[in-house]
């Protein structure tokens, strides 16, 4: 049977096969197949639903030193900032009133933002606004933090893999980073009942079939709720600054694997798709995805929250629920939760 085939009969592949299969799918003609059955699953399961999240980049001070990231601790170009609480809230409630039902808080690895005054924030989010889902894409934490947060009310975690290839991971983070720990996060994450998410870049420096066909088998034996697939884009001021970007059709082609694999995953047409591409959004929808994540933040600050080069086009709520439209979609009033209906 060819990868193609096996993949839409079984849901999962060995590495070797998911290798055979990028080569498979490299044609056209082979990818339309993979491709449908994407969207006959992301209709079978939401409909023509696309959930919204309200992204919130509530600081961009980071400890860590990624070296693909605009916003790494070593980066001195950076004009650095962190939105008060006061700032998050009403972020949160310009987000209400657009009717947005989830916020995801975002940001670097910032030493400032406590167990204490995330949980903090987490409370008073969540008592403004009972009825909508928070979402954190903080980084790494030790368990405990993260049963504080969970205690505190937070019901979704992003945090990427980035890349489940152990020599990769070690070409593109610093010494004192590790896979081991990420993936150990992820775990934990789960345990504690959160709705997790994982993922990783597209063409990020070094990476080859085989290192995303180990995300793919990473992403079948976690079984994330969500999964995040961007393009790597290069920024200036990283030693990745003259690296071509990741190919939009190939991301493309793994958000339509992923979702093959993971039929009822929360799958982002991501910005960085949108940053590539004027239509990366649409054309993210259009492979499988189910969800789009514009910015809450001030426009000030999203300006400086720079993770790689380039800007997705800002644009009105209306007008995204217009393109959205345009494509057979409609944007949702909804918190958007995980709710399997059945085991497949
Ligand atoms: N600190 C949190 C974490 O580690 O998960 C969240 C913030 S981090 C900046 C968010 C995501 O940005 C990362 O998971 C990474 O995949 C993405 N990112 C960073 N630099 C990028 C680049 N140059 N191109 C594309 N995506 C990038």
């Amino acid at each position: 049977m060819n990868p193609i085939d096996k993949l839409i009969k079984n849901r999962k592949l060995t590495k070797d096969g998911y290798v055979e299969l990028l080569n498979c799918i490299e044609k056209d003609e082979m990818a339309v197949r993979i491709t449908d059955e994407a969207v006959l699953l992301r209709k079978k399961y939401y409909g023509n639903k696309v959930y919204t999240r309200g992204l919130i980049e509530f600081t961009n001070y980071c400890r860590n030193n990624c070296f693909y990231c605009g916003i790494r601790r070593d980066n001195q170009t950076v004009s650095r900032y962190r939105l008060s609480l006061q700032e998050i809230l009403s972020c949160c409630q310009r987000g209400y009133e657009l009717g947005f039902r989830t916020f995801v808080l975002q940001g670097g690895e910032d030493p400032y933002f406590t167990d204490e005054r995330m949980v903090k924030i987490i409370y008073s989010v969540k008592e403004r606004y009972p009825d909508c889902a928070l979402t954190l894409s903080i980084g790494e934490k030790t368990y405990d933090s993260y049963r504080r947060f969970r205690e505190a009310g937070a019901d979704r975690y992003l945090l990427r893999h980035e890349t489940a290839d152990q020599v990769h991971y070690r070409k593109i983070h610093p010494k004192e980073m590790s896979l081991a720990v990420r993936k150990q996060c992820l775990y934990h994450l789960k345990t504690l009942g959160y709705q997790v998410g994982a993922g990783f870049m597209v063409g990020s420096p070094g990476q080859t079939y085989r290192e995303l066909a180990q995300d793919l088998v990473f992403l079948q034996e976690l079984q994330p709720q969500m999964v995040g697939i961007g393009p790597f884009i290069p920024h200036h001021s990283t030693r990745f600054a003259e690296e071509p970007p990741g190919s939009v059709k190939l991301t493309l082609r793994l958000l339509s694997i992923v979702r093959i694999l993971l039929p009822q995953a929360l799958i982002p047409a991501t910005t960085a798709l949108g940053t590539l591409d004027p239509e990366g959004r649409e054309k993210g929808l259009a492979a499988g995805g189910n969800v789009v994540m514009p910015k809450l933040s001030p426009a000030i600050y999203q300006k400086k929250y720079e993770l790689y080069d380039g800007e997705e086009a800002v644009e009105s709520m209306e007008s995204l629920a217009r393109r959205v439209e345009a494509i057979g979609y409609r944007l949702t009033v909804d918190r958007g939760d995980f709710v399997p209906t059945e085991s497949i």
